[in-house]
């Protein structure tokens, strides 16, 4: 008889072989969703390889229910690489899959029809009525004057303007917009003229377009701002004159709309975008697209990395070295990572470019595994601005804010500059004290402080989500003096709109930006210089650009010297710099302070006074004196548990499991850096190896010990391949 073999979203490290039952075996083709019984219920699951003949099973097999694909869904290439992400990180193909495909596709929809997406354009009626448009007319305008800068799809278009779907409605009704094909690769055309290219840009596209064809991995480094998007968009412009499609991966949400707007703008383009923000059914949509060749650029975050791709020709990561790319949930993947494997699977170039490059590009580029090419300066500016430490323990403190750092404010605020304030903790004050006994407001379910949210009158816990009506008195003494103490955006926010009255001040959160296009509203008013001074958190510290911003306050930078985690000060040093990096105005340097209690911090100096490629290179030599990656490789198994002690105990069971002499070297196991979170007792075991493949070898047979321990059935464990960071 026949069986074939599927994947199926469960986790567990295995596939499952099935009957054919009246299913013509030529039906069950590798990357075809099928209905198959699972338990009492019935699961969606893809076929792996085509049904194989067998003798008489030793155990009777089901039968497929139904076959829901008369074409594979996942093409070859697709499946392979996600065999290729469930082997590395030692996950269950079938959940591998599920994270490849968008939801209505992996709960069994079928495949939605689509077409190419079509381009909105303004029409010559359509500019002779803009001005004359009454003023009460603002979401009409809005969209009118968008698309006369060139045409866009509507859905870019939403993104940029969340709220103009009535409007676009009545501008398609009175014929001042409309309906124009994108182009496709072939009849590729350059709508807006790039501009000339600095003798920077020109020599690192050259160096790229010099490359043979094939695989070929090359770091653009360059301050936000030196063009790298540029030399993206002139790539692109080859790739699809070549009839290729184009992937473009962001580390956030709120840098694709602009992205795919550009991408649209150039070539009239068909883009098409894949991330969160999207509903499920554009997600579904869009993914077909892609499948289907329908479009050219696909321009999405993290999971965007699976998208099928009809004519692959580009791989293009921005922003690489950010720690978004890593998913920190059920696959552990790292779509940096995987997108340089998948490109070299297809055998075609991928461009990682940021201003700061994560430690392992860095350390891959001097090893000659990419190619680095620079650009060093800013297409707009020249000089970089003038970086100064700021010593806290000589200041006297106004809500977390030297001295110094309000002068900064005020005289580049005078000088017409505007002023960015960074604090990576949101909410009014970490921890809310009792002036009267010590009590500090606890979260009952973490080993963590409540976060006083002042204008909601709650406190929230950031790890579990837990949330109270903030007390008026201490439930311990009952004494009434409640103090904030310590500093998050919100207080910073409330006493600068004390200092700095009648300026403009907004707050870059996530509190703040919860609705869809709130970041890219604001984004606007900041480039049209309408906000004087922002307050936020790392969403600050991303790709945009702005061209106003003369004054930065790292206020916080100590968070990162005493961080526990490994990465701590590589991350503050990107921060750093990538907050310096949008400082400065045409022709006038700008001014960076850091507010810290050790100023005298050796990585810090060196920060400082020498630069970022400095600043790694000490990092990497002490990465290299405690084998930490990349001179060592690796994995951390966590496990949880209800019961306080069960977690440890499993880890230590765990322990004992592994095979001698692996090359690979067990410490801990250890409670986590935060030991309960959300009720849950956390502990995790470290794994080093000294090569990549004496882990990989170890994790393959050990976690099959591991799975057979009673308790492993009992408690949430999970294996992390690369973990990001060691909490
Ligand atoms: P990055 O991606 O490094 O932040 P961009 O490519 O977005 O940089 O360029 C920053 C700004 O400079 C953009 O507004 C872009 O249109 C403009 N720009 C880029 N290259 C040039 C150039 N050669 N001449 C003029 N303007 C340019
Ligand atoms: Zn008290
Ligand atoms: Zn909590």
């Amino acid at each position: 008889m026949k069986l074939v073999s599927v994947a199926i979203s469960v986790p567990l490290r295995r596939t499952f072989d099935y009957a054919l039952g009246e299913i013509e075996p030529g039906r069950l083709l590798p990357g075809v969703r099928v209905r198959v019984p699972f338990g009492r219920r019935e699961q969606i699951g893809v076929v792996l390889e085509p049904p194989r003949e067998v003798g008489e099973p030793e155990f009777e097999c089901r039968p497929v229910t139904a076959v829901l694909d008369e074409t594979p869904l996942l093409d070859a290439e697709l499946l392979a690489l996600c065999r290729w992400a469930a082997d590395y990180y030692h996950h269950p193909l079938g959940e591998v899959l599920a994270t490849a495909l968008p939801g209505p596709l992996r709960h069994g929809k079928a495949a939605p029809s689509t077409a190419a997406p079509t381009l909105l354009s303004l029409t010559a009626a359509g500019s002779v009525a803009l001005p004359d448009l009454p003023a009460r007319s603002a979401a009409l305008r809005a969209v009118l004057e968008k698309l006369g800068e060139g045409a866009l799809s509507r859905a870019t278009l939403l993104e940029a303007q969340p709220k103009a779907a009535a409007a676009i409605r009545r501008a398609l009704e009175r014929g001042w917009i409309g309906h124009v094909a994108a182009a496709g690769g072939a009849e590729l055309r350059i709508l807006e003229t790039p501009p000339p290219l600095t003798a920077e840009q020109t020599a690192a596209l050259e160096a790229l377009r010099a490359a043979p064809p094939g695989y070929a991995a090359t770091l653009l480094e360059g301050v936000t701002g030196s063009g790298k998007t540029e030399i993206y968009l002139q790539l692109t412009a080859d790739a699809l004159a070549a009839g290729k499609q184009v992937l473009v991966l962001a580390p956030e949400i709120g840098l694709t709309p602009q992205l795919a707007e550009r991408f649209e703008r150039r070539f009239g383009a068909r883009v098409a975008s894949y991330h969160s923000g999207l509903s499920d059914n554009e997600r579904a949509r869009n993914w077909m697209r892609a499948r289907r060749g329908e479009v050219d650029v696909l321009v999405g975050t993290r999971s965007a990395v699976f998208l099928p791709l009809a004519r692959p020709g580009l791989l293009i990561i921005d922003e690489e070295h950010d720690v978004s790319y890593k998913q920190q949930e059920g696959l552990r993947y790292a779509a940096r990572d995987l997108a340089l494997i998948r490109a070299q699977r297809l055998r075609i170039p991928a461009v990682l470019g940021s201003a700061t490059p994560a430690l392992e590009s860095r350390h891959n580029a001097a090893a000659g595994r990419y190619r680095h090419l620079r650009l060093q300066q800013r297409v707009f500016t020249a000089a970089g601005p003038r970086i100064g430490v700021i010593d806290m323990r000589a200041q006297p403190l106004q809500h977390g804010l030297s001295t110094p750092v309000l002068e900064g404010v005020e005289r580049h605020l005078a000088g017409g500059g505007q002023a960015l304030l960074f604090l990576n903790r949101r909410g009014y004050a970490p921890a809310l004290l009792c002036h009267d006994c010590g009590w500090v407001a606890p979260c009952p379910n973490c080993d963590a402080r409540m976060t006083l949210h002042r204008a909601r009158r709650r406190l929230i816990c950031h790890h579990c989500g837990h949330s109270v009506p903030m007390p008026l008195a201490c439930p311990d003494c009952g004494g009434t003096e409640l103090v904030p103490v310590g500093q998050g955006t919100e207080r910073v926010e409330d006493s600068l709109r004390l200092r700095f009255p009648g300026r403009r001040i907004e707050r870059f959160d996530s509190d703040r930006l919860g609705r869809a296009g709130e970041l890219e509203r604001l984004l606007a008013d900041v480039r049209r210089g309408a906000i004087d001074i922002l307050v936020g958190t790392q969403v600050l510290a991303k790709g945009h650009d702005f061209a106003g911003l003369s004054f930065a306050g790292v206020l916080d930078v100590d968070q990162a010297l005493y961080g526990s985690d490994f990465r701590a000060l590589e991350r503050m040093g990107q921060l750093v710099t990538q907050v310096a990096g949008r400082v400065g105005r045409k022709g006038q340097p700008g001014e960076v302070l850091l507010q810290t209690h050790q100023p005298e911090h050796p990585l810090l100096r060196i920060l400082v006074q020498e630069g970022y490629p400095a600043f790694c290179e000490a990092l990497l030599r002490e990465r290299r004196e405690f084998g930490l990656p990349p001179f060592g490789y690796l994995a951390l198994l966590r496990a949880e548990a209800r019961q306080e002690g069960e977690a440890l105990a499993f880890l230590r069971q765990a322990r004992e499991l592994m095979p001698e002499n692996s090359g690979v070297e067990a410490l801990g196991p250890a409670p986590a850096g935060m030991a309960r979170r959300a009720g849950y007792h956390r502990a995790q075991l470290l794994l080093r190896g000294a090569s990549r493949s004496a882990l990989h070898r170890l994790l393959e047979r050990w976690l099959a010990a591991i799975e057979t321990l009673p308790a492993a059935k009992r408690l949430r464990w999970s294996v992390d391949v690369d973990p990001a960071d060691l909490f």
